[in-house]
């Protein structure tokens, strides 16, 4: 497909890095603006473990990698290229506006390296590379992750409705989860882990809601023909249970980010690190340097973090297009002197 601006190759005027639903969307976004978009992606979406995507508006429940694979279809429809790849780190290339003729396109900026040795060069850089999910040090977790052992009521909750859920005390967010699944089922057992530690208040509401508190340390969970039964404790006592909500500490994926000089913060509601953007358009601390999606916002669902996508395109594009405009005024000033 033509795009406005005619590039060499390895040249592009937006370089996603991350092909999730925020970077996909971007991708749309920027081809329909008749932007050319590299989308480079490595292929690991945080939902992956999961059968379906829920909560999502018309395709409720579809199959995470058959949601990214329709979204590649449309990003290549409007001219994207996107390839499999990660991409390692990002540089500044600096000002580069060399030419100035009437409708000259803004000029590269920026250069990333991919870890099969080849470098791309961008005008603009979004960077949706998403979110690592650590999760709490008990055996089994890692297996049933995304299966029966959940984090999100949004994304899980109607499926285990009214199903024995237990909580599991590893983050302190885990009484704020219980209070919440309470409201899918009334069978609710919150693990304390020797973890967490409920207030005078905390231990009042937990009993006007009908939840039961179990003591002691989690070992390991139990499974049964490839479904949870049970939560193990350290005293060998098995409590059993259909669903577990194990909160993960949510670290975003920053490494090319940092490589250009821009660091994570602890997020305010300590579920762990994200990077700092302004909104809406998710411009980053580095002028030309986009981020959008779960890499700064940790808790936005799949519509949450396209969404995102799709504000950081418009406002990339707008930027190119004051790039754009300088040049022109340029360009055309000096006709008029020539
Ligand atoms: C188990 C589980 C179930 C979930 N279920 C739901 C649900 O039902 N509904 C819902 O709305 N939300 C759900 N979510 C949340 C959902 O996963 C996120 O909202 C969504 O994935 C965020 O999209 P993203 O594009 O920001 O990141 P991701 O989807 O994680 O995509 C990031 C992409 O960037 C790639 N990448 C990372 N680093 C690099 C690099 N250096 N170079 C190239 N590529 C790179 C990754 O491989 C990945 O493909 C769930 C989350 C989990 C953990």
């Amino acid at each position: 497909m033509e795009t406005a601006n005619s590039r060499m190759a390895g040249q592009y005027d937006v370089v996603v890095v991350g092909g999730g639903a925020a970077g996909l969307s971007a991708a749309v976004s920027l081809g329909r603006a008749l932007r050319s978009v590299l989308v480079i992606d490595a292929g690991e979406p945080r939902n992956a473990p999961a059968a379906g995507v829920h909560n999502f508006l018309s395709r409720d429940g579809i199959n995470p990698t058959e949601l990214l694979s329709l979204g590649r279809d449309e990003a290549i429809h409007y001219g994207a290229d996107v390839v499999d790849g990660e991409a390692v780190a990002a540089r500044l290339t600096g000002e580069q506006r060399t030419t100035a003729e009437p409708g000259t396109a803004a000029q590269p900026a920026f250069e990333v390296d991919l870890s099969d040795g080849s470098t791309v060069a961008a005008c603009r850089l979004l960077v949706t590379t998403g979110v690592v999910d650590i999760l709490p040090d008990v055996e089994g977790i890692r297996e049933r992750w995304g299966k029966d052992v959940l984090h999100c009521p949004y994304c899980h909750g109607w499926e285990v409705r009214n199903k024995a859920i237990g909580i599991l005390g590893s983050v302190p967010m885990a009484l704020h989860q219980t209070m919440l699944f309470r409201q899918w089922s009334p069978s609710i057992t919150l693990f304390l882990n020797d973890i967490v530690e409920p207030t005078e208040e905390q231990w009042e509401q937990l009993a006007a809601r009908a939840i039961t508190v179990v003591e002691g340390k989690v070992r390991s969970l139990d499974v049964s023909d490839d479904a949870l039964a049970g939560v193990v404790l350290e005293s060998g006592k098995v409590v059993p249970v259909d669903a577990l909500v194990a909160g993960p500490r949510v670290e975003a994926r920053s490494g090319v980010l940092e490589s250009l000089g821009i660091s994570t913060v602890e997020h305010p509601m300590g579920v762990g690190r994200h990077v700092e953007v302004s909104q809406p358009g998710g411009a980053t601390s580095v002028p030309g340097v986009y981020a959008a999606g779960n890499v700064t916002d940790l808790t936005g669902q799949v519509m949450a973090s396209a969404a995102s996508g799709t504000m950081a395109a418009a406002a990339i594009n707008a930027d190119l297009m004051l790039e754009e405009t300088t040049l022109a005024v340029e360009a055309a000033r000096l006709a008029v002197r020539m």
